[in-house]
């Protein structure tokens, strides 16, 4: 049975409130096109109106910003603790919203929990210095929360990446305004709603569905919104840069998409870097930004290699996310769906060898069979942009200098990776590779204690890690007169 949907309206203030218009949007179930709900339509005046609920609660003396750090840690903890009590409600309406895999979410909502309390557990971890100023004084550093948070959140992970950012922000003793993707508001009402079960004060977390260009574009050239995390394409990235230097000067950290390459070296052992290269590119369907969409095999290994990739991908059960039997589910919505499919077609008339899927599966719902192309170039289209879908590009290399350069040749840079026996070829690739992230012998491994982000067009700032909430603080230098000589 589907899971019920509980939540459609905004959260601000900790009151659950229709859109000042009064307008709704449907939110679609990606298995068979269905209306899961309809929720209320965030647009510039609810912005508005929870921005200034944020506003009043980061005041000095509000409850929130006279809170010890380890007492909001505490909070934060209660929070994640309702979240693990409610994980398969939480889970299935991840699935019913954006259709990811019951496997997957599973995996990604547990993921969410423990970098929430590793986070957590950095709040009362704040520290400034002392500074050897020159001069008569005496000099420290202070780090404070920045202020009222803007979190724009993409459709693909929408549990973890909500809470990756608000649990960041709020660790920090900042306030957040959330706007989830339009694709995907069901989990982020169900946190808030669980944020004022484990008794936020009011104003600390709001959230407001709506769309980019209207509810998004708000938030990001609000003049009282200290900071916006945006995770989602380029191209709004860019336009949230944008705003962010129209308005006042945002802080902006940015988490944004990839072309990411997979070289797989002649040494390499086929029977892990065949089912990670599969696991890289049709993980959720391909909707990972961090897929392995460039797959650079060894001339020496490229028959074989393509060979088993085929096997591999025609072994992923195509079925209802629901299932926990099912390897491969719906693209997210109609939009996706078209775009992976041109991508396809894009593919075959350029010159790709296709030797698998590349197909709608039945005629209802949003499923791409696996798909998977060899004697893809470096020019064609599908080895250029992001496609986002489940289609898996094999490249072919013959030399070391050469694979690297063409790895390299991108705008994007969030993630690579390279399977090899070789030591030495690991640590010369780790080091050149232009990535925020580069596996080896592995693909897709998270963890909340490491640093996450992008080189060039990828991102700007870094997420998760030891120093997670420097992207919510602002560090303050104190001078106090001290005369050097003091008495006689
Ligand atoms: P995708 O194309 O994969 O949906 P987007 O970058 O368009 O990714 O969307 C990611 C998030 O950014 C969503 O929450 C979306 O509503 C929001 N968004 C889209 N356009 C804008 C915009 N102009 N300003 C602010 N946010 C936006
Ligand atoms: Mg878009």
């Amino acid at each position: 049975m589907a899971p019920q949907v509980k939540y459609t309206k905004l959260f601000i203030d900790n009151k659950w409130v229709d859109a000042k218009s009064g307008k709704t949007f449907p939110t679609i179930n990606p298995h068979d096109g269905s209306v899961n709900a309809k929720v209320a339509e965030g647009d510039k005046a609810d912005i508005d109106a929870a921005v200034s609920a944020a506003k009043k609660a980061f005041h000095r003396n509000s409850p929130w910003r006279l809170m010890n750090a380890s007492e909001r840690a505490k909070l934060i903890n209660k929070f994640v603790d309702l979240i693990e009590r409610d994980f398969d409600y939480l889970s299935e309406l991840e699935t019913l919203d954006n259709g990811t895999l019951c496997r997957t979410r599973q995996m990604f909502i547990s993921m969410a929990i423990s970098s929430a309390r590793y986070i957590a557990s950095l709040a009362d971890k704040v520290e400034g210095a002392t500074t050897s100023a020159d001069g008569e004084v005496f000099s420290y550093t202070l780090k404070q929360p920045v202020g009222v948070c803007g979190l724009i959140l993409p459709w693909n992970g929408p549990i973890f990446i909500f809470l990756a950012k608000v649990v960041t922000a709020l660790a920090a003793g900042c306030t957040v305004v959330v706007k989830p993707a339009e694709q995907t508001p069901l989990t982020a009402l169900v946190l808030a709603a669980l944020s004022l079960e484990a008794s936020f004060p009011p104003g600390v977390l709001n959230v407001v569905n709506g769309f980019g260009p209207t509810a998004g574009a708000a938030l990001a050239s609000h003049p009282d919104v200290a900071k916006i995390s945006f995770t989602g394409s380029v191209e709004v990235g860019k336009l949230i840069q944008q705003a962010s230097g129209a308005s006042n000067l945002k802080r902006v950290t940015l988490e944004l998409g990839g072309k990411s390459p997979l070289i797989i070296m002649d040494d390499a052992n086929l029977d892990i870097a065949v089912p990670y290269a599969a696991h890289g590119i049709f993980a959720n369907q391909g909707q990972v930004c961090v897929a392995a969409s460039r797959l650079y095999v060894h001339a020496k290994i490229y028959d074989k290699f393509v060979e088993k990739a085929v096997e591999m991908a025609k072994t992923l059960k195509i079925g209802n996310p629901m299932d926990p039997e099912s390897h491969h589910g719906p693209q997210v919505d109609e939009d996706m769906f078209k775009k992976v499919l041109g991508y396809i077609e894009k593919g075959k008339k350029e010159g790709a060898r296709l030797l698998t899927g590349g197909k709608r599966v039945g005629n209802t719902g949003y499923y791409i069979e696996p798909t998977v192309f060899a004697d893809v170039t470096d020019n064609m289209t599908i080895a250029k942009e992001e496609i986002f879908g489940p289609v898996q590009s094999i490249l072919k290399f013959d030399s070391v200098d050469d694979v690297l350069e063409r790895a390299n040749n991108t705008t994007y840079g969030l993630a690579a990776g390279i399977f090899t026996t070789s030591l030495d070829t690991a640590l010369q690739f780790s080091k050149h590779l232009e990535a925020g992230v580069v596996w080896v012998n592995t693909y897709l491994h998270m963890s909340p204690q490491a640093p996450f982000g992008g080189f060039k067009q990828s991102g700007l700032g870094r997420e998760m890690g030891p120093k997670a909430l420097e992207a919510y603080l602002e560090e303050k230098s104190v001078y106090i007169n001290l005369p050097k000589k003091f008495g006689n």
